[in-house]
C-alpha cells in the first residue's frame, strides 16, 4: 500500500481503516491508500513550517531550477501516473496523459516566473529615503484539491506556491488519492518538509489542515457548498483562502456562427469526462431562428460518441465519479422531464455496459430559463438547450446564475463578441474554442464560483504576501517629530 509523505519519509497513516479506491468504470476496487489522522497532519503541518524558512530564504533562481527539475521528474512518470489517475478518476488515458504534460508545463512557467518576480523600488518623498515593495511568501499553504481533476489543479496551486517560496500540505479527494500519493517521486529532490502529502477524509483531516493555527492560507477547489464551509471555518484566523468553486457555464450560439464547429465543441464541452468539468457547459442558449438545425447537428454528434472505459483507446465519454452521482443525475434528468422538458438523445445508462457509473450523454430540449435544472450546477453529462430571440434576452438569461466560472460564445459578429465580453459575468471567457487554459491566463470564478485565480501572475500573487519598506538613509530628526517645541 501506498504511504503518506510527511518531512521527506514516508509514514503511515493513523487514521484507522486504509480507503478503499474503486474504479468507476469497472465498480472493481483499485488499491486502498493511508487514512491520515488529525495527528498526521499536525506532523505534516510541523514538517512543512520547520522548511518554511530555508526554503523562504533559498535563492528565487535556485528554487526556479528545482521546480524546472519537478517539471521534468513529473514528465518521467506520465504513464504510470495516467494510468493510475485513469483507475481512479474513470477518465480516458489518452486525456489524462495531456494532463500529465499540462501539469509539467505549469511547474516549468512557475519556474520561469520565480525567477522574474520580486518586489519593486517605488518613488520616495524626499533625497536620501529608500521605499521598497517587497512580495513574501505567507508560510504553510494547505491544499485542498477535488477528485475531478487530482493531478492538473493540485499543480495549479502547488507550483505557484512554491514558486513563491511557501511549503506546502497536500490534501487530495477521498475518492482519488493514489496519483497524489505518487507525486513523492516528482518532489522528493526537494528539502524536506517542502512538500507534504496526507490522504484522508475532508470533514475530518481537511478540516483539522484548515482550522490549523500554522497553515496561514488555504488554496482549495470543490463545491461552493465546501467553500462556504471553509470560510467559515477559516474566519477565526483570519486566514487567507484562495477559493476555485462550482460552475453553471452558459454556452451561446448565434444564428451566425458556423453551426458545424458550434454543435461539436458544445459536445465536446459539455460531455468531457461525463460533464463532470467546473467549466462544462451546463445552459446552451441557442437563436431561435436556428435553434432546430443546431439541435439537430448536436443530437447528431451526440449519438456517435463512443461510451466505455477510460483505458480503451477509442472511448470518448466516460462514467460519472460514484454510483450516487448517476443517481443524483438520473433524478435531475426525472425533474426535467416532469418540468416540461424532453430528451433529444442520450437519457439512459447504457445497454452495452453492465459495469461502472455510465450514462449516456444527453441532450435535453424544451427545457426553460425557470427551470430547476439551470439553477444549481449539473456536474454531469446533460446538455440542456434553451432558445432565445436576441442577442440581450442571450446575456440576460446567460448572466442569470448564482455561478460566474466560465461562458464560451460562438459568434462571427465582432459587435456581438465585443459586447459579450465586456458584459459576460464570468472569469474564463472563451469566444469559438471552450474550455481552452493558458498557463499565463489567469483562471478563475466570479459570484458564488470563488474567490482568487489560479495560473498567470495573479495564481502567482495568491501565494504572496506585500510589506512596504521606508528607509530614510540620512537618519536624521524630523521637524514633524515630537516634541514640536525642540
Ligand atoms: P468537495 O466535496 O467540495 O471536495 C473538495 C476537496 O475538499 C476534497 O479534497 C474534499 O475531501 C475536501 N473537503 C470536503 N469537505 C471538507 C471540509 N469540510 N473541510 C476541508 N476539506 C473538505 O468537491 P468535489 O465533489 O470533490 O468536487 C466537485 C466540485 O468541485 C464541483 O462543484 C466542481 O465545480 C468544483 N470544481 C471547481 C473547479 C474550479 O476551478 N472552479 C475545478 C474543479 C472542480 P474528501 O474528498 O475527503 O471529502
Amino acid at each position: 500500500m501506498r504511504q503518506l509523505w510527511i518531512g521527506g519519509r514516508f509514514a503511515a497513516g493513523s487514521g484507522g481503516d486504509p480507503i478503499e479506491v474503486v474504479d468507476p468504470a469497472t465498480e472493481e476496487v483499485v488499491d486502498h491508500a493511508p487514512r491520515a489522522s488529525a495527528s498526521d497532519v499536525d506532523r505534516a503541518v510541523a514538517a512543512a513550517r520547520a522548511a518554511f524558512p530555508g526554503w523562504k530564504k533559498t535563492s528565487a533562481w535556485a528554487r526556479a531550477d528545482l521546480i524546472a527539475a519537478a517539471a521534468g521528474r513529473l514528465r518521467e512518470a506520465r504513464e504510470d501516473l495516467a494510468v493510475t489517475l485513469t483507475r481512479e478518476t474513470g477518465r480516458t488515458l489518452r486525456k489524462n496523459r495531456g494532463y500529465v504534460d499540462w501539469s509539467s508545463t505549469c511547474l516549468e512557467y512557475y519556474a520561469g516566473l520565480a525567477r522574474e518576480r520580486r518586489g519593486r523600488v517605488i518613488p520616495s518623498a524626499e533625497d536620501g529615503q529608500l521605499n521598497l515593495v517587497l512580495k513574501e511568501p505567507l508560510g504553510v499553504v494547505g491544499c485542498l484539491v477535488p477528485w475531478n481533476y487530482p493531478l492538473l489543479l493540485l499543480v495549479w496551486k502547488v507550483a505557484p506556491a512554491l514558486a513563491a517560496g511557501n511549503t506546502v500540505v497536500i490534501k487530495p479527494a477521498s475518492q482519488t488519492p493514489l496519483a497524489t500519493l505518487d507525486l513523492h517521486r516528482v518532489f522528493d529532490h526537494l528539502p524536506a518538509g517542502v512538500v507534504n502529502i496526507v490522504a484522508g477524509s475532508g470533514a475530518e483531516i481537511g478540516e483539522a489542515l484548515v482550522r490549523h493555527p500554522d497553515v496561514p492560507c488555504i488554496a482549495f477547489t470543490g463545491s461552493t457548498e465546501t467553500g462556504r464551509a471553509l470560510m467559515r471555518l477559516g474566519a477565526d484566523r483570519i486566514k487567507k483562502l484562495h477559493l476555485e468553486l462550482g460552475g453553471s457555464d452558459a454556452f451561446i450560439v448565434c444564428a451566425d456562427a458556423d453551426l458545424d464547429a458550434a454543435a461539436r465543441a458544445c459536445a465536446w464541452t459539455a460531455f468531457l469526462n461525463a460533464g463532470q468539468v467546473c467549466t462544462s457547459a451546463e445552459r446552451i442558449y441557442v437563436e431561435r431562428a436556428v435553434h432546430d438545425r443546431f439541435v439537430e447537428r448536436l443530437v447528431e454528434v451526440t449519438r456517435r460518441l463512443v461510451i466505455g472505459p477510460g483505458m480503451q483507446e477509442a472511448t470518448e465519454v466516460t462514467p460519472l465519479i460514484a454510483r450516487r452521482e448517476r443517481e443524483r443525475i438520473e433524478a435531475r434528468v426525472a425533474g426535467a422531464k416532469q418540468q416540461g422538458a424532453s430528451i433529444a438523445a442520450g437519457g439512459r445508462r447504457p445497454p452495452h455496459l453492465a459495469k461502472g457509473w455510465f450514462y449516456e450523454p444527453t441532450v435535453l430540449v424544451g427545457v426553460k430559463q425557470e427551470h430547476a435544472l439551470l439553477k444549481e450546477e449539473i456536474f454531469g453529462p446533460l446538455a440542456p438547450v434553451i432558445p432565445f430571440e436576441g442577442f440581450d434576452e442571450a446575456l440576460r438569461m446567460a448572466n442569470d446564475s448564482p455561478y460566474g466560472l466560465g461562458a464560451t460564445l460562438f459568434s462571427n459578429d465582432p459587435r456581438r463578441v465585443r459586447r459579450y465580453y465586456e458584459e459576460i459575468e464570468a472569469g474564463n471567457v472563451w469566444v469559438n474554442d471552450p474550455l481552452v487554459d493558458n498557463p499565463a491566463g489567469p483562471f478563475g470564478g466570479m459570484k458564488m464560483s470563488g474567490l482568487g485565480r489560479e495560473l498567470g501572475e495573479e495564481g502567482l500573487e495568491e501565494f504572496q504576501q506585500t510589506k512596504h519598506v521606508h528607509w530614510d538613509l540620512d537618519a536624521r530628526p524630523k521637524p514633524w517629530w515630537f516634541p514640536w517645541s525642540s
